[in-house]
């Protein structure tokens, strides 16, 4: 078969790769109906994670199950399912928490980009849906394996309540879906960062009440201004710069949440500053696992739409095209379809 391979900066190739195969009885082969190009796909892309040697690509992924281990017993071939990027046993302590992407045994799914998937801990990490959905529900389905998951996780760690307001710093497909769920939780206004008109215009239809365009301080300024200078009860950093981190967190309230799902790079933080804050710090690699049977519920009734993210849509073999166009920022996000 034939997979997206990184070999190092903008140089993304569609070519030959091993066929995967159950390798351990626990674990399930998927044929994949949807995969996709994440904004953190974009960081060794651009070389700033370097890339030290061909690297197949791809953590995003729903589709059928084509064969499962024979110590799989909770889905099995013919069902389609979503899971997460990582692997999980969903058993240990900490998935008993609810961190399925600190389980003891997790390992990364990191090769979706391709036809066909190996997930290992299948039982653990694969969600079946209610039946094999229409092709129209397939972008939504697959938003959930991980944009959607780590939006309602920042959300989530951000300790949205009904009537809450919530900032959201970030315009990328996850800032996006951060604000889908700050309205499903509840959130009464929802005040969306953004200077793309496009995104602008998604965030308002996904439940933004107001959207700010400054940055950096003036941002700050400007959430502080809504917020009769008291700052925001919640906020969803969802970026992973010095520069939105600090945003996040001198937006929130005193009492406040950041929930940060950004993937820090080179972020350092002021102890001093945080001690008098009185903000909240939550965040990491959103454990989607413990959110999937909700989202999959939400969005096989139609009462979330995550999938209109996607506003590119190409064949998997043009992969290429998907990296460079959301590295152009002319897509917010890429859907692949084999
Ligand atoms: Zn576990």
């Amino acid at each position: 078969m034939r997979g997206a391979v990184l070999y190092g900066p903008r140089d993304l190739r569609f070519e030959e790769r091993d066929t995967p195969t159950i390798i351990k009885p626990t674990d399930a082969v998927i044929r994949i109906s949807a995969t996709c190009v994440c904004g953190s796909d974009l960081w060794p892309y651009r070389g700033i994670n370097p890339v030290t040697q061909p690297t197949p690509m791809g953590h995003e992924y729903c589709g059928i199950v084509e064969e499962a281990g024979s110590a799989v017993t909770s889905i099995k071939p013919g069902q389609f399912v979503i899971g997460s990027f990582f692997a999980s046993d969903n058993t240990c302590p900490n998935c008993q928490a609810g961190y399925q992407s600190s389980c003891q045994h997790a390992e990364l799914v990191v090769t979706a980009q391709a036809p066909l998937l190996r997930v290992p801990l299948a039982d653990g990490t694969l969600v079946a849906t209610p039946d094999v959905p229409s092709d129209d529900m397939i972008p939504s389905l697959l938003a959930l394996s991980d944009v959607m998951g780590t939006g309602w996780f920042a959300a989530d760690a951000a300790n949205v309540k009904p009537g809450s307001t919530v900032a959201v710093v970030g315009d990328g497909a996850v800032g996006l879906l951060g604000v889908v769920s700050a309205k499903q939780m509840g959130a009464a206004r929802i005040i969306a960062m953004s200077r793309h008109e496009s995104r602008q215009k998604l965030a308002r239809e996904f439940g933004a009440t107001d959207i700010v365009t400054e940055r950096g301080d003036e941002g700050v300024a400007r959430i502080k201004e809504l917020t009769d200078g008291i700052g925001a009860d919640s906020v969803l950093e969802c970026v992973g710069t010095q520069e939105s981190m600090m945003q996040a967190i001198r937006s929130t309230r005193p009492g406040g949440f950041v929930g940060y799902v950004g993937v820090p790079h080179e972020v350092e933080l002021g102890g001093e500053e945080l001690f008098y804050s009185h903000v909240h710090l939550h965040g990491g690699p959103a454990p989607v696992r413990r959110f999937l049977p909700e989202l999959i519920d939400l969005a096989w009734n139609g009462k979330i739409n995550p999938g209109k993210v996607f506003d590119l849509t190409l064949p998997l073999d043009q992969v290429a095209e998907g990296y460079r166009a959301m590295d152009e920022r002319r897509a917010i996000k890429a859907l692949l379809r084999p």
